[in-house]
């Protein structure tokens, strides 16, 4: 399929935007071919600049579990931006919203919201490191926390030494203190507590990794990271920024029953808009200013029309409760999928929880990094193109999820199965 004006926009962008985007995996790179510039979303569809029609899976990468331009969420944001479009002075939608997040996720005492997932991971380990006095944290390969430094460091050459950045820019100092545990592996964790007893403040996960593909926690894995925290004093942080009010309502931890002291928010509590959040346990979110010495701040953030977005959504998503249909929804496009993969040939297989799906281009069972690599990433570029050719909008990317949303009707699935049984055909032939 020829997109001559995204073509045409893409050139213009390169000579003002670095790359031409905002965000690196926009560009479409690891798929071969120039980014789609997309015009208008409505429901589960989005338009691109040639006027052609997608069904969209990429949600804008989580935060629209209710579909593009919802109604409700686009009458609070015209409502709010009559009023104000911002102070920066406290406004009492904040308090609702940190209310709502409170009462949704129970572990939550108190909140604090930022303007990005990023400033949420960075923000709680800043507080983690406050309360504990200590410096290193654990986070775990091919796990993704945003882009603050402290995150941007990959495993040392052996197990157990130092993290190295893994981007220039990074500090050597820096990268000392973040170590690189394997997911789904205690033993790997208990190692490396063992190496740095007593001087680690944190231990930061995503309950459900979904930047790596998606891999779910192995049972016993959560509830392990839970107890060898509580025995060594550590702090653990979920990073739900993306499985916070996606695989259920309560977040991941409530779908797996572990209840972790700090929690990260980001993608769905804005709805679309420019939102996250970190909260816990009082004792550690009291330390923040200007209740205690830990410092941090944000101009825009509890942005008013942030705020308005974000409480529209999460408001829709306690009265409508839409999980049991994402579940209904996503475990059919998973087994079909599975199906097409059994049929063609395919060495493939599917993973989900909730309405967060990959296919990932490999044989092998996906259970951390180094499984998730062995794919085929040519087979997923390819993949990638004849779904788009067949009007299937998917991530750019074969280590990204696959989002349903509350728009999807039983016909955009129907749509999507077909597609995909035939790009399948299409890889192998
Ligand atoms: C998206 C994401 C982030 C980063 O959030 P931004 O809003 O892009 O800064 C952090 N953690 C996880 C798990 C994410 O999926």
């Amino acid at each position: 399929m020829k997109h001559p004006k995204s073509e045409k926009l893409f050139e213009r962008a390169k000579r003002s935007i670095p790359g031409g985007v905002n965000s690196p995996v926009r560009a479409f790179k690891s798929v071969g071919i120039d980014p789609l510039f997309l015009v208008r979303g409505k429901g589960a569809y989005v338009w691109d600049a040639d006027g052609s029609k997608y069904i969209d899976y990429v949600g804008s990468w989580g935060p629209l579990i209710l579909g593009h331009s919802h109604p409700n969420v686009i009458e609070a944001i015209q409502k709010q931006a009559l009023l104000a479009t911002s102070f920066g002075a406290p406004t009492e939608l904040e308090i609702e919203l940190a209310e709502l997040v409170k009462e949704l996720i129970p572990s939550i005492e108190l909140l604090r919201m930022t303007s990005s997932g990023t400033e949420a991971t960075m923000s709680a380990i800043r507080v983690a490191r406050g309360y504990t006095g200590k410096d290193k944290i654990i986070k775990f390969e091919g796990c993704y926390h945003g882009h603050g430094d402290s995150f941007l460091i990959k495993a040392g050459s052996g197990a157990l030494t130092l993290g190295a950045p893994s981007s220039p820019g990074v500090t050597i100092d820096t990268a000392k203190d973040t170590l690189n545990a394997t997911y789904n592996n205690l033993p790997s964790v208990e190692a490396l507590v063992t190496a740095h007893r007593g001087q680690i403040a944190a231990i930061i996960v995503e309950p459900v990794a979904g930047n790596m593909g998606v891999v779910p926690p192995k049972a016993g894995f959560l509830e392990g990271l839970r107890n060898i925290c509580d025995r060594e004093q550590i702090v653990l942080i979920f990073d739900e920024v993306m499985t916070g009010f996606r695989v259920t309502l309560g977040g991941a931890q409530q779908w797996y029953g572990v209840k972790p002291d700090l929690t990260t928010l980001g993608k769905i509590i804005g709805g679309g808009l420019p939102v996250g959040a970190f909260g816990g346990k009082r004792e550690m979110m009291e330390l923040l200013s200007p209740v205690g010495p830990v410092y941090q701040a944000g101009t825009l953030s509890g942005n008013p029309l942030a705020m308005a977005a974000g409480l529209a959504t999460l408001r829709m998503l306690k009265e409508e409760n839409p999980y049991p249909e994402l579940e209904r929804k996503s475990a059919l496009l998973a087994e079909s999928f599975s199906e097409n993969i059994n049929r063609s040939d395919i060495k493939a297989n599917q993973t989900r929880v909730g309405s967060m799906l990959c296919l990932f281009f490999t044989q092998k069972e996906v259970t951390d990094y180094e499984t998730a690599i062995t794919s085929d990433t040519k087979a997923f570029a390819h993949y990638f193109r004849e779904m788009l050719d067949r009007g299937i909008y998917l991530a750019p990317s074969q280590f990204e999820a696959m989002f349903v949303s509350a728009a999807h009707s039983d016909e955009d699935l129907e749509q999507t199965i077909e597609a995909n049984r035939k790009a399948l055909n299409r890889i192998r032939d």
